[in-house]
């Protein structure tokens, strides 16, 4: 079968390699194709890969050998799986592959604020250290992790894991989750929403973009938070009004904010955030490291071999077998 991978380059960039997935059928890897190549680029594959590269309903329709679309990340909203189940079309996702790596650029951010480090050593390198008058000197305030709470909206794979690093820096860890969790990590309290921004010295969100959490970080809950609190969000840009949050940085309503991802990626020069007062904004980096990358592709091989092998795996639109002969 063709298998076409609409958008590779952000996966492999040239660090990995595609030879297993080679392995399994003709293979053709473009590095992004616009929303207009998508049909011409794609007409002759049975099997379609993607990582944000979007498929509507309107693009299924105009591929009739489609049998199979693969998405080569965790959130899949860029395809329309409802138009796929409905033409039997399985749509998979990689469902775990970068957990330990999102919860690290947490501590990425949050120790960037608590040293800035990187600042540090510039001033360094620029010579003030060997002119300084004192053994020492620091530029912003540097902050102790250990004794301070962590608040976590969302506590699934990627709000455990950070709970378990906030407790490895002897932080206490409150939680807010809209499930009932089965089990509760050592350490770790559950507390009303509004209670997480009255008392939480750093907030980190990883609840999953959805009606009810777009836009859950507001004017309003800015205003509940602590003049000294750090807002981290590496899930996803709607959950913040992004105005709010930069007119609660510049007016110092609260310490500063770590972000992964924005609203709009790439951003529009216009983001209110791009030059808000202690914002670090990362290129959404999180998912990308090395390690993370190669376990990504490793299951979304396995996903078309399983496929091919009649047994899809990782169905996220309920479409459990095809006939692929
Ligand atoms: P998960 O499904 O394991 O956990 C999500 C948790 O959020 C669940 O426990 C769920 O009950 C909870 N939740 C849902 N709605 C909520 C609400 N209204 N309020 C509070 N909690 C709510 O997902 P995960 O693997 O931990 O991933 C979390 C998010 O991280 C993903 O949705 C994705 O947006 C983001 N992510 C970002 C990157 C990146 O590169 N920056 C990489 C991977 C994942």
């Amino acid at each position: 079968m063709n298998i076409v991978v609409l958008d590779g380059y952000t996966l492999n960039p040239g660090d990995l390699t595609w030879k297993d997935l080679e392995a399994l059928g003709p293979c053709t890897v473009h590095d992004r194709s616009a929303p207009e190549a998508v049909v011409p680029r794609a007409k002759d594959a049975e099997i379609i890969l993607t990582n944000k590269t979007v498929l509507s309903s309107d693009t299924i329709k105009q591929l009739p050998k489609l049998k199979y679309i693969g998405v080569l990340a965790t959130g899949y909203n860029i395809v329309d799986i409802e138009a796929a189940r409905h033409k039997n079309i399985p749509v998979t996702n990689v469902p775990t592959y970068s957990t330990q790596s999102v919860a690290q650029i947490v501590f990425a951010h949050l120790l960037n604020f608590a040293h800035h480090t990187a600042h540090h050593a510039q001033t360094v390198r620029s010579g003030r250290w060997t002119s300084s008058p004192d053994f020492c000197y620091w530029d912003t305030p540097l902050i102790e992790l250990a004794g301070l709470t962590m608040g976590i909206i969302g506590f699934g794979r990627i709000g455990r894991a950070t709970a378990k690093l906030s407790i490895a820096f002897g932080m206490n860890v409150i939680f807010y989750d809209i499930a009932k969790s089965s089990s509760i990590p050592e350490g770790c309290q559950p507390a009303g929403i509004d209670d997480i921004f009255r008392t939480s010295d750093v907030i980190s969100l990883h609840c999953p973009l959805t009606s009810e959490t777009k836009k859950i970080i507001n004017r309003e809950r800015l205003e509940m938070m602590k003049k000294t609190a750090f807002l981290i969000n590496t899930s996803r840009g709607p959950l913040v009004d992004e105005q709010a949050l930069a007119d609660a940085l510049n007016n110092n309503r609260i310490a500063g904010a770590g972000l992964d991802v924005l609203s709009e990626e790439p951003p529009g020069e216009n983001n209110p955030l791009m030059k808000a007062r202690n914002c670090c904004i990362t290129p959404h980096i999180a998912w990308a490291t090395i390690a993370a990358r190669k376990r990504l592709l490793r299951v979304a091989v396995d996903n078309v071999a399983s496929f091919l092998a009649g047994k899809p795996q990782n169905v996220v639109n309920g479409v459990k077998t095809k006939d692929v002969r």
